[in-house]
């Protein structure tokens, strides 16, 4: 019998949990060797705690493939929110302008526009497509060191144990020390942006509506929560998002009322707190013989459109669909030809992803009265465009996937 290929999967993130259930599902399963290894505890999701402050916007993309993964049912059946109207508006407009661009699922002959889950719900949910497979699961575990050596990547792990991958996937996250340790480096574009993220209860009613106002000093987005919550994702100067972290309730719903232009009112702070440093950055190399990196530890992008996860989901789907089309034509998957393919496949894409969403940040961010105006013009006509709205609306949806 030949032996199996031994295949190590760094971070148990979703982009990490995603390669590793599309991998027991690959009908080369048998043939693979897999250990799934994360620095952190097992994600655990409890159906009567609160919504965890980390929730992500999912495109219908990123729902059909968990749903082909086995995956979509335990997420849906738990919490999650459609919505099906975006509204992206500049502060210096009403968000009922006519510069505000509209987005409605109608438009689109689409149920929904996209889904807010919890990222922890959606570890769960991969994880228990997992169950009674072959795959090796080591949480509370952490990669010490990495290291190329003839036939693959040898691991030291902090229990002292080492192993050597055939095939080692990073998916262990922006700051990848996998990828820091192999010396492959990124393109960064830093923002000056942190954003700090809560959960409030609007006034208003969500209106099952997707929120984007965009500052001076960043976009605010209020994503509805299936509770009649919104979760707010505020990017915006290092130190507005430090005060945010200590001010009282009070202080806090005025802040974040008038950064949204209390477009659903008061909001009444309601959830844990949290702030993350924003960076878009892009790794040079995406493989290497025997190694292929995937998810934030390839590419981090602004969270201004929700676009992150749904590229880790891409990346994570065409690397298994490379892998298994190798090893169909009888190649061995973790030569760096084979690789490659992936790579070219998810390179440009994700790269397109990251100056586009760059791009936007800055010029909302821009105080020019020229570029104010051209901006509202633009979204004007924006809104008036068909073919290109619907194209923008395609690749965001992740319909091409
Ligand atoms: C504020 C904010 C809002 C966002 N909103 C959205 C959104 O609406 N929609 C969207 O699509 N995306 C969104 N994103 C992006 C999204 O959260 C990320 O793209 C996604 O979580 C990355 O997943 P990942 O699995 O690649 O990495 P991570 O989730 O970072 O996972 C990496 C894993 O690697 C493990 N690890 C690290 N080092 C080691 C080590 N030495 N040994 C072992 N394990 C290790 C970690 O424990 C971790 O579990 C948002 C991001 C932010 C910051």
């Amino acid at each position: 019998m030949k032996p199996r290929l031994k295949l190590v999967i760094a971070g148990g993130g979703m982009a990490g949990l995603a390669v590793a259930v599309l991998l027991h599902r690959s009908r080369h399963a048998a043939s693979l060797d897999v250990t799934l290894i994360d620095a952190g505890p097992r994600p655990v999701f409890l159906p009567g705690d609160d919504v965890g402050l980390r929730v992500s916007a999912i495109s219908p993309g990123t729902e059909a493939l968990l749903a082909r993964a086995g995956a979509w049912d335990h997420v849906s059946s738990a919490r999650c929110s459609s919505y099906e109207h975006m509204r992206v508006w500049d502060a210096g407009e009403p968000a009922d302008g006519p510069s505000t661009l509209r987005f409605d699922a109608d438009e689109f002959a689409t149920p929904h526009l996209g889904t807010i889950v919890e990222n922890a719900l959606v570890q769960h949910a991969l994880l228990e497509c997992l169950n009674g497979s072959r795959i090796e699961l080591r949480f509370a575990t952490r990669i010490e060191s990495v290291e190329a050596v003839d036939g693959g990547h040898r691991l030291t792990l902090d229990s002292g144990d080492e192993i050597v991958a055939a095939l080692l996937v990073a998916a262990d996250g922006g700051r990848s020390p996998v990828r820091e340790a192999l010396g492959i480096g990124v393109e960064r574009l830093a923002y000056e942006q942190t954003a700090f993220v809560t959960h409030v209860r609007p006034e208003k009613d969500h209106g099952s509506t997707a929120w984007q106002r965009f500052l001076p000093t960043g976009p605010i987005g209020l994503l509805p929560l299936s509770d009649g919550r919104v979760s707010v994702v505020w990017s915006t100067t290092p130190e507005v998002a430090a005060r945010a972290m200590d001010y009282d309730d009070d202080a806090l719903g005025d802040a974040l009322g008038s950064a949204s232009d209390f477009v659903l009112g008061q909001l009444e702070p309601a959830g844990p707190r949290g702030s993350f440093r924003l960076a878009a950055q892009h790794a040079k190399d995406y493989v290497r013989t025997g190694l292929a990196l995937v998810g934030d530890a390839a590419h981090t992008v602004h969270p201004l459109a929700g676009q992150g996860a749904n590229l880790g989901f891409a990346d994570a789907a065409v690397l298994v669909a490379t892998l298994d089309a190798a090893l169909d034509a009888g190649e061995f998957p973790a030569d760096r030809p084979v690789l490659r393919r992936y790579e070219r496949q998810r390179r440009g894409a994700n790269a397109l992803m990251m100056h586009a969403l760059t791009g936007l940040n800055r010029l909302f961010a821009s105080d020019s009265a020229v570029l104010g105006a051209a901006r509202r013009t633009g979204m004007q006509w924006f809104n008036r465009a068909g073919p290109v709205r619907r194209r923008i609306v395609e690749v965001a949806f992740g319909a091409e996937r």
